[in-house]
């Protein structure tokens, strides 16, 4: 019995261990599955993961795509996307012997929209005319925002080139309509310029450049205006490369002749300061206007030495009128970005102002709206003019981009009205409200507000309802030779 007792006993003790054993391995087994489960579950996990991660990519390339062929406001297409479309339209003329139009369309006084109502208001308008000249144009024509005012049109299929004239006026029609922007009703006008593929131009860059040149002619006509190209255009820079050349010659100086122009204190009926304003008497195109070679001599860095050569004949006029006891008691001399920008330029100023024994505050610079956009770039110069107690007017005030907030933080003097809006107050309401609020803004800063471009009796009255006590403009004078200015021209200018 015990020996059976005692194999029971062994039986017992190792099916026991057996199902320790048993258990033991079970337990592993399950923990096993369950880090083989989790390790699925992450596998599964990450693999999700990797498809969001895939399709975000794909999301922001396409997005990417989409910012860079279509403009973010107005969702047309972008100045990338219309080479593109050019190319396509100017191949298939090509193979089909079609005619096609490239269309460039300039919103006038697009600027004035912005400064008076703010950038909201600006990005609104843009909007509304994006869709108003989609919607005047066919399927197969394409828009796009070439600039911040300004839109091309591709016309591919017109059949015959006056077919572009018809649909420009139809476009120029459409803009003219009244937007409603933030409540007001706001007009605007456009100009267009065309060129037709391929009497003026066998590819997309040659038409683009050719419709911007009758552009440019368009405007200069007037509002609401298109213009074909014309080859006489193309001569247009054969003069520019003429001018080019000239201006390399040392005997320009001899050819430049400096005009002044008064501003006028109408209540104390005084001239209060004299603008300089640059001519140059070329041998064979006779006399050219600054607009026109300033900016290439801008281009091209001679814009340093000239205006050395304005400066310091100002200073050396200015002094020759105190002795005659005219009532001067300031000149002003437009300055241009080139200029600012140029490290020895306060060296350079403040050398003239002691070689000329020149008080320097009695000079002004005019810096013209556009540069202010700059300012970053020439902080510490601005710092320095105002150390040297030189006088600084914001010129061309009303053209630009530029907010009367931003103006704030400008330490300056003067605050002179654009002639183009001076000229629009007496016939559009919108003009004489944004010159009235320039005003009244400018004498809450303590700027003094000077009106350029007065041209009429009607204006100056306008102006002076508004606030305006210091004008310039053909009203008082047109600019002239210094030798001109008399006591008893003083007088007849300063009673107009
Ligand atoms: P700005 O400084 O705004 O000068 C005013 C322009 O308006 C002058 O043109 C002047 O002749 C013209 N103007 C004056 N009164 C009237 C008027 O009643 N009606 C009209 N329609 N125009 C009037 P200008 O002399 O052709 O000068 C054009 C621009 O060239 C100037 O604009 C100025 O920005 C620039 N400029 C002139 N001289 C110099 C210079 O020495 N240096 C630099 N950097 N720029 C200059
Ligand atoms: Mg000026
Ligand atoms: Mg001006």
């Amino acid at each position: 019995v015990s020996t059976t007792l005692v194999y029971i006993a062994i039986g017992v003790f190792f099916t026991l261990i057996f199902f320790i054993f048993l258990l033991r391995d079970s337990r592993r087994l399950y923990h096993l599955r369950s880090q083989v489960d989790s390790l699925n579950g992450q596998l599964q996990d990450e693999q999700v993961k990797e498809k969001e991660f895939s399709s975000e990519i794909h999301r922001i390339k396409a997005e990417l795509d989409h910012s860079i062929l279509y403009d973010s406001l107005t969702g047309l297409p972008s100045r990338q996307l219309l080479e593109d479309r050019l190319l396509q339209t100017v191949n298939q003329s090509q193979r089909y012997k079609l005619i096609f139009g490239v269309l460039f369309l300039d919103i006038s006084r697009f600027k004035v929209v912005n400064s008076a109502l703010g950038y909201d208001a600006g990005d609104e308008l843009l909007k509304q005319i994006a869709v108003r000249l989609q919607s005047s144009l066919r399927q197969v024509d394409t828009v796009c925002r070439f600039a911040a005012d300004e839109f091309v049109m591709i016309l591919p299929q017109v059949g015959k080139a006056e077919t572009c004239a018809y649909i420009a006026q139809r476009l120029l029609d459409a803009a003219s309509q009244p937007f409603t922007v933030l409540e007001q009703e706001l007009f605007v006008t456009a100009c267009i310029g065309i060129a037709v593929y391929p009497s003026d131009g066998e590819d997309g860059k040659t038409l683009l450049k050719n419709a911007d040149a009758a552009l440019h002619r368009a405007k200069s006509r007037g509002n609401s205006a298109y213009q074909f190209f014309q080859k006489e255009m193309q001569t247009l820079s054969q003069r520019e490369l003429a001018l080019n050349v000239s201006l390399r010659h040392t005997t320009i100086y001899n050819e430049f002749s400096i005009f002044y122009q008064p501003q006028v204190d109408i209540k104390t009926k005084k001239i209060i300061c004299m603008e300089a304003l640059l001519r140059w008497q070329h041998p064979e195109f006779g006399l050219v206007a600054p607009r026109e070679f300033l900016q290439l001599a801008e281009n091209s860095g001679k814009i340093i030495e000239i205006g050395e050569h304005v400066l310091r004949t100002v200073c050396q006029q200015f002094k020759k009128w105190r002795t005659m006891n005219l009532n001067l008691t300031k000149v002003s001399v437009n300055i241009s970005l080139r200029q600012l920008e140029n490290p020895h330029f306060i060296y350079k100023l403040s050398q003239i102002l002691n070689e000329t024994n020149m008080a320097a505050s009695s000079l002004v610079l005019e810096i013209s709206e556009g540069v202010f956009h700059r300012l970053d770039l020439f902080e510490k110069t601005m710092n320095m003019l105002k150390h040297l107690g030189v006088q600084i007017a914001i010129d061309d005030f009303g053209t630009g981009h530029l907010s009367m907030q931003q103006i704030k933080s400008f330490s300056i003097d003067y605050l002179k009205i654009d002639g183009s809006l001076v000229q629009d107050i007496t016939i559009n309401q919108e003009s004489e409200a944004l010159t009235k609020m320039i005003i009244s803004f400018a004498q809450t800063l303590r700027y003094t507000v000077i009106a350029e471009g007065v041209e009429t009796k009607d204006q100056k009255e306008s102006l002076e309802r508004l606030g305006c006590v210091v004008m310039q403009g053909h009203l008082f004078s047109l600019p002239r030779k210094p030798e001109e200015f008399t006591l008893s021209l003083e007088k007849a200018i300063c009673e107009a």
